[in-house]
């Protein structure tokens, strides 16, 4: 095409700008989808690809499969009379909205936009689906969430799962050494693939760019959790770690949903045995304690150095909320909420929502000491 020189300049200022343009719509993240299978079958189901293993490129189109293997430390990618051999085959969208199907346990589970495949050992493959983070975002709250709760609720969730999302891949990168920034299950975020659910895809694009931000204009870690039961934990209190932000506070909105109390009985034999393990015994001066327990306020210590999340973890508690009574031959726990108890409680959030609370309102609820910013790229 004859272009005149003068408009050169011109059209250098509207690449550049659409350059700009695709910076903000394009924060991406990995995503670890599994790392236990030998084979995999793809199938691209919108708009055309390219797989290619840094050398050779094919080209997919709508309805085209492929086949990835790992034979000993090598991917090959098959599809149709196509093959390609290499120690690492990307699959990506030459679209912005491409989707791809993946044959995961006798079920076709769809993902968007990239995908990216490593030998995880001799036979397995490291399969990360890398994606815009705004589609992530959606799935991570259909995943953790259902449909038909309040918009609000949706956009306070959309922005505090993109901090944490940006939090995980800037900060805490636990996932560093597994070529991806997150996996999907409750050790990160749950993720379950393509989002379809219309209100929680428009509360992502409402509050796009959106994150949490502490005073020094960081992201900051924006965790959330099913109920608190009336009172949200610290982190200091869960993982020793004190946030100015993950502070308890009186939280009356979890106070009566779903999750807001359970009961578990032991006997109290078990009991016993489980606390001499725990280094806690009748020479103990606390060891009435262990009969009759209570938490006016959120603890983190139980008797001495046992602290409450491992009695949790250890009895797959709901929470570590809980006080404990002697009943017979029996020690009862009578629990209240459900989860690690700090941050944002999304059972408090739905009801903040119902009662005509925006996202703001939420938010600035449950993460005291925090702001509303942008993502700076
Ligand atoms: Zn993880």
């Amino acid at each position: 095409m004859y272009i005149k020189l003068k408009n050169k300049k011109f059209i250098i200022f509207i690449c550049f700008s659409l350059f700009n343009l695709s910076l903000i719509a394009q924060v991406f993240v990995r995503v670890g989808i599994r790392n236990d299978l030998n084979t995999l079958k793809l199938k691209i189901i919108e708009g055309d690809y390219i797989i290619t293993n840094g050398k050779d490129t094919c080209f997919l189109k709508q309805g085209d499969s492929i086949l990835i293997e790992n034979n000993r430390k090598n991917l090959i990618a098959k599809s149709g009379k196509n093959y390609l051999k290499g120690d690492s085959i990307f699959l990506f969208s030459t679209i912005e909205n491409g989707v791809f199907s993946a044959l995961i346990k006798d079920k076709y589970i769809y993902y968007e936009d990239n995908a990216l495949f490593y030998p995880y050992n001799d036979f397995n493959i490291n399969f990360i689906n890398k994606l815009e983070i705004d589609k992530y975002v959606a799935s991570v709250i259909l995943s953790e969430t259902y449909p038909n709760l309040p918009y609000e609720f949706y956009k306070a969730k959309a922005i505090a799962v993109r901090t944490f999302t940006i939090y995980m891949i800037d900060s805490e990168k636990k996932h560093l050494t597994d070529k991806f920034d997150l996996c999907n299950t409750t050790h990160c975020q749950v993720y379950k693939g393509k989002c379809d659910y219309k209100p929680i895809i428009e509360a992502c694009n409402e509050t796009k760019g959106m994150i949490i931000v502490d005073d020094n204009n960081l992201p900051i870690l924006a965790v959330y959790h099913s109920n608190s039961g009336g009172l949200t934990n610290s982190s200091e209190n869960y993982w020793g770690k004190p946030f100015p932000y993950l502070v308890t506070i009186n939280d009356q909105y979890s106070a009566k949903s779903k999750n807001s109390t359970w009961t578990f009985s032991l006997p109290k034999e078990q009991w016993v045995s489980y606390l001499a393990k725990n280094g806690i015994d009748s020479s103990n001066k606390n060891f009435q304690n262990a009969f009759n327990f209570y938490q006016p306020i959120r603890k983190k210590f139980f008797i001495d150095t046992l602290t409450l999340r491992k009695i949790r973890e250890d009895f797959n508690l709901k929470s570590t909320y809980f006080n404990i009574v002697e009943e017979g031959d029996k020690v009862i726990f009578n629990g209240r909420g459900y989860g690690h108890g700090v941050g944002l409680s999304q059972e408090g959030a739905i009801e903040m929502a119902k009662d005509g609370k925006s996202f703001i309102e939420i938010l600035e609820f449950y993460y005291p000491n925090t702001k509303i910013s942008y993502l700076n790229l």
